[in-house]
């Protein structure tokens, strides 16, 4: 269903609203915890715009949301999993393979119980090296010196996904680190490293910093291999760096790219669940203003892709009584 035919169903939000304040009226507060990712990054002003959302109400609900800062996908997935916090965003090809169990997630059993809430704006797999270096093709990282992200980042968990696509090893580089997204454009610049991974939307203020405070340039991503890897799955699909975002790369850099979303467990409350899509997508124009990088988002694309763990069943009945599930889910 096109987005102008949702908007204009709008008018219909204030009778779902009633019908969920009714069974929502509760004396005590739930707290929630949405795990994000580093501060330098997208994940976190995205959890807190949305906590936002959800904390204007509370009065009448009686949920406290808080976006708490973390290593990024792989931990935000194994915190949830644990029961240290409620929500969690995670890039859209861990989510399947979380929800798979697919052997290159963590001991690869199955995280069963994960529940898809939304999905959000699409994320690129970004490489930016030294303009001093001579890398211009991804192909060109071997023998280098490149940061490969923290363990417990999407990035890192990525970037090893397109290693041992390639049949590398840490050792195809002349030496690795393995810094998270708040500190890598500094010490890019600094030359510790000459090269950077940062699985992210577009435009990021580590991609900024790294392309101002020296000159650097993105790199494709588009060696033969990644596009077997794109076409053996469904998890990942051609995506490009935009042009012009960033000093100095004016072109649109090719690479491959997922879905950042935001997923819960099967245990999540209901009325949690639904007073969370309730204050985000009838308050969509907020998050698509908090940030230009949140400005592309679209409420049917929102619940139809990039979600791969079955729809937590408290969405269902608001995603459509909205009109914006597809055909197939109907
Ligand atoms: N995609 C990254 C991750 O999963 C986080 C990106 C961000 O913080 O915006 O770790």
């Amino acid at each position: 269903m096109a987005r102008t035919t949702w908007r204009s169903m709008r008018g219909m939000l204030t009778g779902f609203a009633f019908a969920v304040s009714a069974v929502s009226a509760s004396a005590s507060e739930d707290f929630i915890v949405i795990g994000t990712g580093s501060e330098a990054g997208l994940y976190y002003p995205m959890g807190n715009a949305i906590c936002r959302l959800l904390n204007k109400d509370r009065g009448r609900h009686g949920i406290r949301c808080s976006a708490e800062p973390s290593g990024g996908s792989i931990d935000n997935l194994a915190a949830l999993r644990e029961g240290r916090i409620d929500f969690a965003l995670v890039q859209s090809d861990w989510q399947a393979r979380a929800f798979e169990g697919r052997a290159d997630f963590v001991d690869g059993t199955a995280f069963e119980d994960l529940r898809a809430v939304f999905s959000l704006y699409p994320e690129v797999f970004t490489v930016v090296a030294r303009a001093d270096s001579d890398i211009v093709s991804f192909g060109d990282l071997r023998g280098k010196r490149v940061n490969i992200g923290n363990p417990g980042s999407g990035q890192r968990a990525t970037m090893e996904v397109v290693m041992t696509t390639l049949g590398w090893t840490k050792d195809s580089f002349s030496a690795v680190s393995e810094l998270p997204s708040s500190t890598q454009a500094a010490a890019l610049c600094a030359g510790e490293f000459d090269a950077m991974v940062f699985a992210v939307g577009h435009p990021a203020s580590s991609v900024q910093e790294a392309t101002t405070a020296c000159d650097s340039r993105i790199i494709p991503v588009d060696e033969p291999e990644i596009a077997a890897l794109i076409s053996s799955g469904q998890i990942y699909s051609y995506a490009e760096v935009p042009g012009g975002l960033y000093r100095g790369n004016d072109a649109a850099v090719p690479s491959f790219g997922f879905t950042a979303t935001l997923v819960t467990t099967r245990q999540q409350s209901l009325k949690v669940v639904q007073e969370m899509v309730q204050a985000v997508f009838t308050q969509i124009y907020v998050l698509q203003q908090a940030h230009p990088a949140f400005a592309s988002l679209d409420p049917v694309r929102m619940v139809n892709e990039g979600l791969t763990a079955p729809l937590h069943r408290a969405t269902r009945a608001f995603y459509r009584f909205e009109g914006l599930l597809g055909d197939v889910d109907k």
